[in-house]
């Protein structure tokens, strides 16, 4: 799955991609192996439902489900029938199901032997209950259900989308949801084929993992579809889409070196939104060549599905040969903005490499869904990269796990692989870590071992499991074997079995004269507050550093297993520069004394994009440890804001925003007036340049100094253009506003342009079947700050004018922002339940608790820990990701007492020596 981002300095990737890391997640640790000590109940007793996984009393076969769904009711009906092999006689067995209405339950064995049941669900998390009017004994058996249940209205399992004058069934299943739409054996472990028939209006499209085998038009003018028998597949990863949607047929994709056949690819959205579709489709078979080419392996189904759901349930679904996107990350076209045909490219990429990783070879349990992800990840950014080399894809990796690392720098940060021992401890496994840190970490082996080797490891792996499953371990075994380096393991197992972002801290030596001697040494990083024990974490970290000799750049790579470690340096002379993570090849943070700081300072211009990356991280983190003044800070980023590359530059334009956070409202001034100071001479240096980067650049630098340095002198006139883009005054000129710049001068109109620009775009956002449009029109809605236009935006939301992910990003868009933050926090409050309500299902514990993040006080924090516990019961799983939040007030408020007037001071010094 790929999570949208919804928040800049919420880490995102792809729900289907990555969303919430420096908004913070998940607590505590949990003590054991999920997959080697299954919580379930013996089978004898049944007296305790179990709350983790299912045992193997029962395991199913194959399923033969048949649903009825018609989206203009309220409710579905179906029929399953799961084929089981019971392992030793039973009266009773566990399974999951949720809100279903089971009407009929019985078993068979044979053709004439019927055993009556019952069912009864017992958990709220959807575990039931069969039981058999007599004993079962073990062998081969059929479980029969019949059932009725309502549509989900929670972007969740499956649920109804109303559009217009049309209704639409759509299907979220990761990782709980399919429990809601039939009874079954709901955990990825259990990976069999299933037979699909789907009943539905005459006109209905209906689409599913496979294509269509027949159809029957049924008496009462309904159509009974029946498709191919998918490949083994879990329960999670079934998909359904039925409604009057457009179908756009795209044709064949052909054979090619690696596949001997065609696929049939076809494009699926609402009703008149089909030729949207076109781009999306067109750019497929090049991502999927790329894969296929890693892989070594063909796109292992039958055709590819591209579902463009009409409600934004939060970024995208893998679902073999039916994957489902938000519409904005598919509807578009070649002159739709840059960042959207950029998300478009990566979270598609990190899709269909789930395609191979994830669909055809799954994870056994949820503690190893990490792998899935950070696996998709980081090969949808490789996979990005080979499609489209000038996208500015190949630091992508890097920067995700850059992003990572505020997360995990907390004291309670989970560790990559974390035990998962509940149905509600589920959501926790999807966040930053998982996504942006695993996918780092498998950068960085990848460096260690060597690209070929790593990829032998990678085809090793599919080959062993193909339409299987594997664990971790297995995994490393494959990589082990595949790439002939088994010293990988203990390294890999350091990162992802302990939490945090190791610190390595790094001096040279040059007493004896002769060799210079590097000594480097780790612990693990605590920022300034922190309640974390430097010493708690012991890595095995592939370190690379580069060094000045005499002129020459030289670098040296070693493997830090211990402590500490001395190394010497291949030099004539004392070295002038060090970096300690040359290429930003590990996954650590480094420290430095301070004339090496000034060193590495002074040399930022001449760094590489990756070294420029991680000194801007590890510049920050050193800051936000209280062990960098505040003055070299100011400088770093001044520097830093000249580099030459995008990413560089807008990684510091971030660290500045997220500044804003820990001043007094009266002190902000003189960051803005810094913060123009810095940016408007690159700003106008950048005029006029072309090229993907610079574009990227140019657009992110205006948002900043409009937004975040409020420079009035650029708003005048583009508050015009505004205007005239929505039409204020006449038509809509959609020409009056470059697509890159909208969000941004759409932005000055609602803050500058009052109640009846506000209006009218509020509707547009509303009605719009525009995605990019709609995008930038809520991201511009969402910095509204006029108490009274607040509380209009307040009642949209309350309303369902914005629903999903979309109404999520708008909430805690107005939540970071200073001028809102009460304003809103106020609102949720006395709304809290529309508005948990109104996130979706399947991540609300994630998302609920993560709200608070931008407070900056202790009494913030207690506050916001008593309201979200007091909610509680709406979101079980809240534990982890509301005891982040609360330390990442905590540690807002512990920097901001001891830094935030030596800061100032350094800006206001910053601005005065111009
Ligand atoms: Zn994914």
């Amino acid at each position: 799955m790929s999570f949208r981002k919804i928040l800049q300095h919420c880490l995102y990737l792809s729900i289907s991609v990555m969303i919430l890391s420096a908004c913070s997640e998940p607590a505590e640790p949990l003590v054991e192996n999920a997959v080697e000590s299954p919580t379930a109940i013996e089978s004898a007793g049944h007296t305790e439902p179990p709350v983790g996984q299912l045992d193997n009393t029962v395991t199913p076969v194959h399923y033969n489900l048949d649903l009825r769904i018609d989206p203009s009711r309220e409710i579905f009906s179906g029929k399953v029938a799961i084929d089981v092999m019971i392992n030793e006689q039973v009266d009773s067995i566990w399974l999951h199901g949720k809100n279903l209405d089971v009407t009929g339950a019985y078993l068979t064995k044979g053709d004439s032997n019927r055993i009556e049941a019952t069912y009864e669900q017992r958990l709220e998390s959807g575990v039931a209950l069969v039981s058999f009017s007599e004993t079962v004994a073990a062998g081969a058996a059929t479980l029969h259900f019949i059932y009725t249940a309502p549509f989900n209205t929670s972007s969740n399992a499956l649920f109804k989308v109303v559009r217009g004058e049309e209704s639409y069934a759509a299907s979220q299943f990761e990782s709980t949801g399919a429990r809601q739409v039939f009874p079954g054996f709901d955990q990825p472990g259990f990976k069999v084929p299933f037979d699909l028939m789907v009943t539905t209006r005459t006109g209905d499209v209906v689409v599913t993992n496979t294509p269509e085998a027949s159809s029957e038009e049924l008496s009462d003018g309904f159509v009974r579809r029946t498709f191919d028998t998918t490949r083994p597949l879990p329960t999670y990863l079934l998909a359904f889409a039925v409604g009057p949607y457009d179908m756009v047929d795209f044709g064949m994709i052909p054979p090619n070196t690696i596949r001997d056949r065609a696929v049939a690819l076809r494009g699926v959205t609402a009703k008149g939104l089909g030729s949207q579709m076109q781009y999306a489709l067109e750019n497929t078979e090049g991502i999927l060549t790329k894969l296929e080419e890693y892989f070594g392996t063909p796109y292992p189904y039958k055709k590819l599905d591209l579902i463009a759901i009409p409600e934004s349930f939060g970024g995208a679904m893998e679902n073999p040969g039916a994957i489902t996107y938000d519409e904005y990350l598919v509807l578009m076209d070649e002159n739709s903005p840059l960042d959207q045909r950029r998300s478009y490219t990566y979270v598609h990429a990190h899709e269909l490499a789930h395609q191979w990783f994830g669909d055809l070879v799954t994870p056994v349990w949820w503690n190893d869904i990490w792998l899935n992800e950070a696996f998709a990840t980081w090969m949808g950014n490789k996979a990005s990269d080979a499609f489209w080399a000038e996208g500015e894809f190949d630091r992508s990796s890097l920067k995700g796990a850059l992003g990572a690392m505020d997360n995990d720098s907390l004291a309670a940060a989970r560790q990559i692989r974390e035990p998962v021992e509940s149905t509600e401890a589920i959501s926790d496994a999807f966040d930053g870590i998982t996504y942006q840190k695993g996918g780092g970490v498998l950068a960085m082996l990848e460096r260690y071992v060597g690209e070929e080797n790593f990829q032998a490891g990678v085809r090793l792996h599919m080959e062993r499991h193909a339409d299987g499953t594997a664990t971790a371990e297995d995994f490393m075994a494959s990589l082990a074997e595949g790439s002939g380096r088994a010293e990988l393991i203990p390294a890999f197992k350091s990162f992802i079995e302990q939490p945090g972002v190791p610190l390595v801290s790094a001096s040279v030596n040059c007493d004896d004269g002769q060799n210079a001697i590097l000594e480097v040494s780790q612990s693990r990083y605590a920022p300034l507050g922190s309640t974390i024990d430097p010493n708690s974490g012991e890595w095995e970290i592939p370190v690379c550093v580069s060094y000045d000799d005499n002129g020459t750049q030289k670098s040296t790579c070693a493997m830090l297993n211990e402590r500490s470690k001395s190394i010497k340096l291949d030099s004539n002379t004392c070295p002038s520069g060090l970096h300690p993570n040359a290429d930003g090849a590990g996954y650590y943070r480094f420290s430095l004394d301070e004339s090496w700081w000034n060193g590495l300072i002074a040399d930022v211009p001449d760094l590489p994009p990756a070294d420029a990356l991680v000194l801007a991280d590890s510049m920050g983190a050193a800051f936000y440890a209280g062990k960098l003044p505040g003055k070299t800070y100011v400088t770093g980023l001044a520097a830093l804001i000249n580099h030459e590359t995008w990413d560089v530059v807008a990684a510091a334009m971030s660290q500045l925003e997220q500044l804003t956070n820990m001043v007094e409202a009266g002190q902000l001034l003189v960051l803005e007036q810094a913060f123009r100071d810095m940016v408007q001479p690159r700003f106008v240096e950048l005029a006029g340049k072309s090229g993907t980067g610079s574009e990227m650049l140019q657009q992110r630098m205006q948002r900043f100094l409009i937004v975040m340095a409020k420079d009035q002198g650029m708003r005048a006139p583009l508050a015009l253009n505004a205007a005239a883009r929505i039409g204020l005054n006449g038509d809509p000129d959609p020409s009056a506003v470059p697509v890159n710049e909208l969000e941004t001068v759409l932005s000055i109109g609602v803050q500058d342009l009052g109640e009846p620009f506000f209006d009218m775009l509020l509707e547009q956002a509303i009605t719009s079947e525009d995605p990019a449009f709609r995008q930038a029109a809520m991201g511009a809605l969402a910095r509204v700050e006029e108490p009274a236009l607040v509380a209009k935006l307040q009642a949209a939301l309350l309303a369902g004018s914005f629903k999903g992910s979309d109404a999520v990003g708008m909430v805690f868009r107005q939540m970071v922002r200073v001028a809102t933050t009460e304003l809103t926090y106020a609102w949720i409050v006395d709304n809290d339940e529309t508005v948990i309500e109104m996130v979706p299902e399947h991540f609300r514990s994630n998302i609920v608790p993560a709200f608070g993040g931008a407070f900056c006080s202790e009494d913030r924090a207690d506050e916001w820990q008593n309201f979200i516990q007091s909610q509680a019961e709406k979101m079980p799983g809240y534990e982890r990701t509301l005891a982040q939040t609360v330390e990442s007030i905590q540690l807002c408020a512990a920097i901001k007492s001891a830094k935030a007037d030596e800061l100032v001071a350094a800006f206001k010094e910053y601005s005065s020596t111009l």
